[in-house]
């Protein structure tokens, strides 16, 4: 008797077994999809394994159904998956579910489109002039018959959309059943792709530049001896061209490429011009296509069904972290752009991988090569280029002969006390913004906050609204007269007063970007305003406008949130100001510093990247913090330096591995009394290792109260042995009885 073993959408911590009956077998293998019974229910399920161990102490129900010809999740792919599992301590359940777009877990189905065709019989020459001589008086007929040849090109055995013939002649159906009718004409539904398989090359490889080319072939020269290089190139050096060389060499030995960029909505510039390189070859995995256009990218990543030596349609895919679980089956380089970015580790819901380090295993698996870029390395990867496991290329200069922007920074308090604060802004921001203005250049303010303000208050009695079901204070939206949490969304009306005193003078504190774009208006009265960030991007084609708007000139500044950071590269902005960097600062984090420094350079990166020198404008009450020192002298390595130093002094990654972990409960009593338990059994176990337990910044969010615990291990440390003790302790403590509410988060490498 043959056995599968299948994983379920559940978060089942083990892979359940069923029995293969006689009419199925032989008609299913490891990476196909069946339909199983848990409990009364019916779910998809995926099979892992097929073997003949009859499982011990049950029978083995049966499996009902196979809908899979050809397996859809590749062997490879279960590898990486197993190592997911385990090094993020999830269920591979979870990682099925981030991995399989919805349309191959539940219902694809592919589109088709009637075509037409010249029927058999009248596909030779003498076939068509008798066939056209029939039809002399026929005028509608045989227009139809001219236009069908005209679309082909004369070509007797080719077909057409019928959609494009019918428009193109504009005759009527009658005419149209009439040549089918005539056997003239024969139909056939064909699959249609839903993508845009439209995009042709128009452009040649760029030719790289002295400084490129040194990088280009030092990148080369490391990979003889590591497989992973870091890239470090100041902002606008010109990084994308050499990844794209890179990329045209990848595909001339037959190999795929992964381009893994932080967030997929940020990058039209680049699909535009990787698209202009090499057409159709590049594919983009996105978040907002709609499920079938994820499950054609899937499929065109992965190898025709039909043989596995088949050169699958897409070469390059591009894509945000859930790119890194395509089926790639001739992956030959990686490419991890703007490597330091947060947002390549997911946070919610599980696998809480890195898409980065992903990436590396996968590319592991494939014998591919590894290429991370950044203008600010992230800490860890730095630091593994200093240890000699990364090799490292550096780009000092910029492309174009404009040095780095001159940074400057306005001391907000002192400010205050000479009264040159006017609301949010100082007068040297005031006086730099009119200037570019009058020259006609354009000008990008960074605020990290979207709202019109985080907070409103009571002026009476101090009272400040707080959502129902987390413990943060509701952000004021004045366009929408409302106040909205920005962990869960919970929304109300914005109070005509207190709450607590019934007072009326309430004040809106702090600043968002909404009140940046309406007190800058104020001082602008006509200066043409564009906001970027959660709120004015919803719309799935929102933020191209936005970007394409300001690109064309049509916009004079763009005021966002760290959606302005990244990557966007526009030829007139000459100015960029930082209207708080003390929200960066002084966030509760270890890589509060790591942060701020990585996004201030970032953002004044976006100056002056073309024609003239950029100026960059920072207001902070902390202009003597080392770190708004560093990004001012552009010195990423001595902030590195000290950082570093921080970093072990404190016990920090990347001197220890970090696992977090958030044990939630609606009951807040019954919710301590488990960390107390925790605390004590997992402790008995893991010594110093185990720290906590400890409210994190937001202690409740959508009702749920949470206690949080950090393990820091040697990075030498048996991970398993600790992780399967962790698992164990609050498998324990779930089995209580009337603990089983009891929620339990790892997160193994916290961004
Ligand atoms: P980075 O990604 O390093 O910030 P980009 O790749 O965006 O920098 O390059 C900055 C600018 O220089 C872009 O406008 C880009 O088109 C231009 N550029 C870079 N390299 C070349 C090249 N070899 N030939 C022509 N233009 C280039
Ligand atoms: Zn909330």
């Amino acid at each position: 008797m043959e056995y599968v073993d299948v994983i379920l959408p559940l978060a089942l911590p083990q892979l359940l077994t069923y029995a293969v009956p006689d009419d199925l077998s032989g008609k299913v293998t490891p990476g196909m999809r069946v339909e199983v019974e848990v409990g009364r229910k019916h779910y998809r399920a995926l099979v892992y394994a097929l073997h003949r161990n009859a499982p011990q102490g049950f029978t083995a129900k049966p499996l009902r159904h196979v809908a899979d010809l050809a397996p859809v999740v590749t062997e490879k792919q279960f590898e990486l998956w197993t190592w997911m599992a385990a090094y993020y301590m999830c269920t591979m359940g979870e990682v099925m579910t981030a991995a399989l777009p919805n349309g191959l877990r539940t219902s694809y189905k592919p589109r088709t489109e009637t075509f037409v065709r010249l029927h058999e019989s009248r596909q030779s020459d003498a076939q068509l002039a008798r066939t056209l001589n029939t039809l002399a008086r026929a005028k509608k007929q045989e227009k139809l018959l001219l236009d069908f040849l005209d679309l082909t090109s004369g070509e007797t055995n080719a077909a057409v959309p019928k959609k494009t013939l019918m428009s193109l002649c504009g005759t009527s159906a009658a005419a149209f059943n009439a040549c089918v009718e005539k056997h003239i004409f024969e139909v056939e539904q064909c699959e249609v792709g839903r993508l845009d398989r439209s995009a042709t090359v128009t452009k040649n490889m760029p030719s790289l530049s002295a400084a490129q080319q040194a990088a280009f072939e030092e990148i080369k020269q490391q990979w003889h001896t590591k497989d992973v290089v870091l890239l470090y190139g100041v902002t606008a050096s010109g990084k994308t061209e050499i990844y794209a060389t890179l990329m045209a060499e990848a595909l001339a030995r037959g190999r795929q490429v992964l381009y893994l960029v932080p967030e997929i909505a940020l990058t039209t510039q680049l699909i535009g011009r990787l698209q202009q390189l090499f057409g159709n070859a590049v594919g983009v995995y996105h978040s907002k296509y709609s499920d079938e256009e994820r499950v054609e990218i899937y499929r065109m990543t992965g190898a025709g069904a039909a043989s596995s030596d088949e050169r699958p349609a897409l070469q390059i895919i591009v894509g945000a972290r859930s790119a890194v679980l395509l089926p790639f089956t001739r992956l030959g380089l990686v490419i991890v752009d703007e490597e330091h970015e947060a947002s390549f580790k997911q946070a919610d819901p599980a696998p809480r991988y890195h898409a980065r380090d992903t990436a590396i295993m996968l590319a592991a698996q494939h014998g591919a090569k590894v290429l991370l870029g950044t203008a600010t390395p992230a800490v860890e990867t730095y630091y593994n280029t200093k240890s000699g496991k990364y090799g490292l290329a550096t780009l000092t200069e910029r492309f174009h002969p404009v040095p780095l922007p001159a940074i400057e920074v306005v001391d907000t308090l002192s400010m205050r006390k000479k009264k040159r604060m006017h609301g949010l802004f100082s007068q040297p921001l005031l006086t730099a913004i009119g200037e570019a203005l009058e020259r006609h250049e354009q000008v990008i303010l960074f605020q990290n906050r979207r709202g019109f303000s985080p907070f409103i208050q009571c002026e009476d009695c101090g009272h400040i609204p707080q959502c129902r079901h987390c413990s943060v204070s509701l952000t004021y939206h004045k366009h929408r007269h409302a106040l909205i949490c920005h962990y869960c969304g919970y929304t109300e009306r914005l109070p005509g007063s207190c709450a607590a005193c019934g007072n009326t003078d309430i004040q809106a504190k702090g600043f968002g970007t909404e009140k940046v774009e309406e007190d800058l208006q104020r001082c602008f009265p006509d200066a043409r305003l564009a906001r970027l960030d959660m709120d004015t991007t919803r719309a799935k084609h929102a933020f191209r406008r936005i970007i394409g708007e300001f690109e064309a000139g049509q916009k004079d500044i763009l005021v966002g949130t760290q959606m302005v950071t990244k990557g966007l590269d526009f030829g007139r902005v000459s100015l960029v100001g930082i209207l708080n960097a003390d929200n960066l600062l002084g966030f509760p984090d270890f890589r509060a510093h790591e942060r701020s420094f990585q996004l201030l350079t970032q953002v004044s990166g976006r100056a002056g990247r073309k024609e003239r020198r950029g100026r960059v404008l920072i207001q902070t009450s902390q202009p003597n913090n080392p770190v708004i020192r560093f990004v001012q002298q552009h010195d990423y390595h001595a902030w590195f330096n000290l950082q570093l130093a921080e970093r072990h002094e404190f016990a920090f990654p990347p001197y220890v591995r970090l696992i977090g972990v958030n044990l939630k409960h609606t009951n807040e009593i019954l919710l301590q009394q488990a960390a107390a338990l925790f605390r004590e059994q997992a402790g008995a176990l893991l010594g110093s290792r185990l720290f906590g337990p400890f409210p994190p910044p937001v202690p409740r969010i959508q009702r749920k109260h949470i206690l949080s615990f950090w393990i820091r291990t040697a990075r030498h440390d048996n991970l398993a042995e600790l992780k399967s003790v962790l698992l164990q302790q609050f498998g324990q403590l779930r089995a209580r009885p009337g603990w089983s509410g009891l929620e339990f988060v790892a997160d193994v490498d916290p961004a």
